[in-house]
């Protein structure tokens, strides 16, 4: 069968950016995956077909020799020279596709399913609050968690069950012959190899349960429902590799400062004889109290913006910034004196409201800042 050509397998054009070849490749790798189509060997070709395709396009070098002289050009470069790659390569590939300081594993739970693939112990999740200086410029932190791991001291032999094969195979008489079924060994859970020697401690797959603190670090610019993955620091199995631990992020609200995208809102209240006289006010933002200049003849609902001192943006080194919300406050509660010096100035033409062509509507202003 020709091969086909590795853009058109990921549904992609020739001009693709390494983001977008990895984003449709990722679309694939969930909609074939082994454990969503079991026993669908078309799903499992369109599979492999894409983790050939993405292995080479993700890779500049093979990529170019790829586009200059087609198929012919990275066959028996890359190690799947005519036979495609294998299921553990590919597996291996997503490390860097769905972890690894990416988000979101799209597999959770135990391994297994198809049987091919390496066993993989479970997966831990934590839930993780970070407050709004966290988020924003990223932190190192610690987290607490109770993983299985493999006892010391356990040893294995080949489970007698299946032979170390890890799986049954029953032959079946039918009216259309003898078939073979096999299934996972109930007995090993397919990994081929049952305790041989254990302490007392541990359990009947030889696990303990160990408290370990880990130290993870978050990048900046996280959101609520995000999810890091840790591959390896999840439940550990026998036989197999061991699970991923997730973080789920939550963010704390702040009580001062709003999250807008990478920006932060402030809403801050002056009174009128500072919005008329002018100011200098201090304003809390993340990283701690700045004085601003309130300009004399500031109207309510200005906008001013503090560039630089929002939220780390996830993807770059840029950072939001800090957006504050001017509302002058009127009294409420006056003495008798405040009222008469007011009441005088009352007929002053200067304190007739008369907006100009500068003091634009709220609207104007929010789609200048947004
Ligand atoms: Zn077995």
């Amino acid at each position: 069968m020709a091969k086909r050509d590795y853009y058109e397998v990921l549904g992609i054009s020739k001009s693709a950016s390494s983001e977008e070849i990895k984003k449709a490749y990722r679309k694939m790798a969930i909609k074939y995956h082994p454990d969503k189509n079991p026993n669908n060997p078309e799903a499992e070709e369109k599979f492999k077909e894409a983790a050939e395709a993405y292995e080479v396009l993700s890779n500049p070098d093979k990529r170019q020799r790829y586009d200059q002289f087609g198929h012919q050009g990275v066959s028996g470069n890359g190690g799947f020279g005519g036979g495609g790659m294998n299921m553990d390569d590919i597996f291996s590939q997503f490390g860097d596709i769905f972890g690894g300081g990416g988000f979101g594993s799209f597999f959770g739970g135990a391994g297994g399913g198809g049987g091919r693939r390496t066993r993989k112990g479970t997966n831990l999740r934590v839930k993780l609050k970070l407050s709004l200086a966290e988020v924003a410029n990223g932190v190192e932190k610690k987290i607490k968690v109770k993983r299985h791991v493999v006892a010391g001291g356990v040893t294995f032999k080949n489970c007698s069950t299946c032979q170390g094969s890890g799986q049954i195979k029953k032959v079946v008489n039918t009216m259309l012959g003898q078939m073979v079924s096999a299934s996972t060994c109930s007995v090993c859970g397919g990994s081929g190899q049952i305790v041989d020697k254990k302490p007392a401690e541990a359990d009947a797959r030889g696990l303990i349960i160990k408290e370990e603190v880990i130290s993870i670090n978050i990048p900046g610019g996280v959101a609520e429902g995000m999810q890091l993955s840790m591959s390896g620091k999840g439940n550990e199995i026998p036989g197999g590799i061991a699970g991923d631990l997730l973080i789920v992020i939550e963010e704390i609200e702040d009580k001062i400062l709003q999250r807008d995208g990478n920006n932060v809102i402030y809403d801050l209240f002056i009174s009128f004889v500072d919005a008329a006289l002018g100011s200098s006010i201090e304003v809390p933002t993340i990283d701690g109290k700045v004085k601003i200049k309130i300009d004399p003849g500031t109207q309510s609902g200005k906008m001013l913006r503090l560039k630089g001192k929002g939220i780390k943006d996830i993807n770059g080194y840029s950072k939001g910034d800090q957006l504050i919300m001017v509302n002058v406050w009127t009294p409420t509660q006056l003495s008798r004196e405040e009222r008469e010096s007011l009441e005088n100035l009352r007929e002053s033409s200067n304190f007739k409201p008369d907006p100009g062509k500068s003091d634009k509507s709220f609207f104007d202003k929010m789609k200048e800042f947004f």
